[in-house]
């Protein structure tokens, strides 16, 4: 991946405040926007990049998932689905950054190209719950996945009106999508223009709804998506694809697509962090005299050599047979614990060999004599 790290785009340093973010997001926005460079991708380009990175940053959770993560952690749209941002997305943010709804460019730059008094109309998040095995998160992978939701009537194409002649021009606005207001100030007269509240800046009304989806615009229907899971992820993290989620009648921008993690347990293997946890039982014969096991690991079964003279307790590590992190290279090791059975029903005969070796000065224990103690082992499996 070769995206750009979103502090450096937007020129700040990690530990930035709200307030910074959001004045340095504000110059990018005025520099590289649209109507000051006509016909310049590469001032697109900035543009989108600079939007992205404040829509992460600009909030919260979604920075601290950034934070811990990377772009997979805590993006809202780029990594996969599609491209960043769209510019209708991007515009819908400007409410916030430069106070007051509409387009504050109109008034920046005096009088660019007008993006009229309609107010896009935005589908609701929708979210899902996608079950991972352990094989799948240390992979990676991609789920399709059948999801209900609302998309666009297709009777209606979305407007919410029965046939072409249902519409007629909103009384309110005249058409225009929006209303003059002239209020006196200290300063003079101000003139403010806003959307008109009676069609919601469409200009004009629907006065016969369609009758399948009684004028809402929307539907219940179903959609299969795919979705491309990085390896690494955990139960409980979220994943959300841009404008995969509910529709938005009369040609607004749909909502997000939330995807919840979460972990099927594996039948022997547990997961701890990027390593993977394996409970060994060997018997002391295997114990004293070496064997070699067969054990599970995420990629399949493997053979394991087991030392002869090996003390219950030890544990043993396959390196990179554990998890990947999220977007990095490192994967974690396989941790393998050892523990020696130790036989509960015996037959006379084995009663006979076990008394002979009793006394045996080898069958004595000697703590401390080339072993490591349990502090050792306790340290070693956290380094
Ligand atoms: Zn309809
Ligand atoms: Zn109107």
């Amino acid at each position: 991946m070769s995206k750009r790290d979103y502090y450096d785009i937007l020129g700040v340093s990690r530990n930035a405040e709200q307030a910074d973010i959001k004045s340095a997001y504000r110059k990018l926005a005025i520099k590289y926007h649209p109507d000051k460079n006509p016909d310049n991708k590469e001032a697109e380009d900035k543009f989108k990049e600079a939007a992205e990175a404040y829509e992460v940053l600009s909030n919260p959770e979604k920075r601290k998932r950034y934070d811990q993560f990377g772009h997979a952690g805590a993006q809202s749209n780029g990594g996969y689905g599609g491209g960043g941002m769209n510019m209708e997305d991007i515009f819908s943010q400007f409410g916030d950054i430069f106070g007051g709804g509409g387009s504050p460019f109109e008034s920046f730059f005096g009088g660019g190209q007008s993006r009229g008094g309609r107010r896009a109309m935005r589908g609701s998040n929708l979210r899902i719950k996608v079950k991972l095995t352990l094989e799948e998160i240390a992979k990676g992978t991609e789920k399709k996945i059948k999801v209900n939701k609302q998309v666009i009537c297709k009777t209606c194409d979305g407007t919410g009106a029965k046939d072409r002649s249902s519409f007629s021009t909103c009384k309110t606005c005249g058409g225009s999508g929006s209303v003059r207001r002239v209020t006196n100030t200290i300063l003079g007269q101000m003139q403010t223009t806003s959307t008109c509240p009676t069609c919601n800046g469409e200009g004009t009304v629907i006065t016969a709804k369609c009758s399948v989806c009684h004028g809402e615009g929307l539907e219940r229907g179903e959609e299969t998506i795919s979705i491309n899971i990085p390896a690494g992820v955990a139960e409980g993290m979220q994943l959300s694809m841009s404008g995969k989620g509910n529709a938005a009648p009369r040609g607004g921008i749909p909502g997000d697509l939330i995807i919840l993690i979460e972990e099927t347990p594996h039948e022997s293997l547990k997961r701890e962090g990027v390593n993977v946890v394996y409970d060994l039982h060997i018997s002391f014969v295997d114990a004293s005299l070496g064997a070699s096991i067969e054990i599970p690991t995420i990629d399949g079964k493997a053979k394991i050599k087991i030392e002869p003279g090996t003390q219950a307790g030890k544990i043993l590590r396959l390196k990179g047979k554990g998890v990947p992190e999220v977007n990095s290279y490192h994967r974690g090791d396989q941790l393998v614990y050892v523990n020696v059975w130790t036989p509960k029903a015996i037959s006379s005969e084995e009663r006979d060999i076990l008394e002979r070796l009793r006394n045996s000065a080898n069958f004595k224990p000697q703590p401390g004599k080339n072993e490591k103690s349990f502090f050792d082992r306790i340290r070693e499996y956290f380094e």
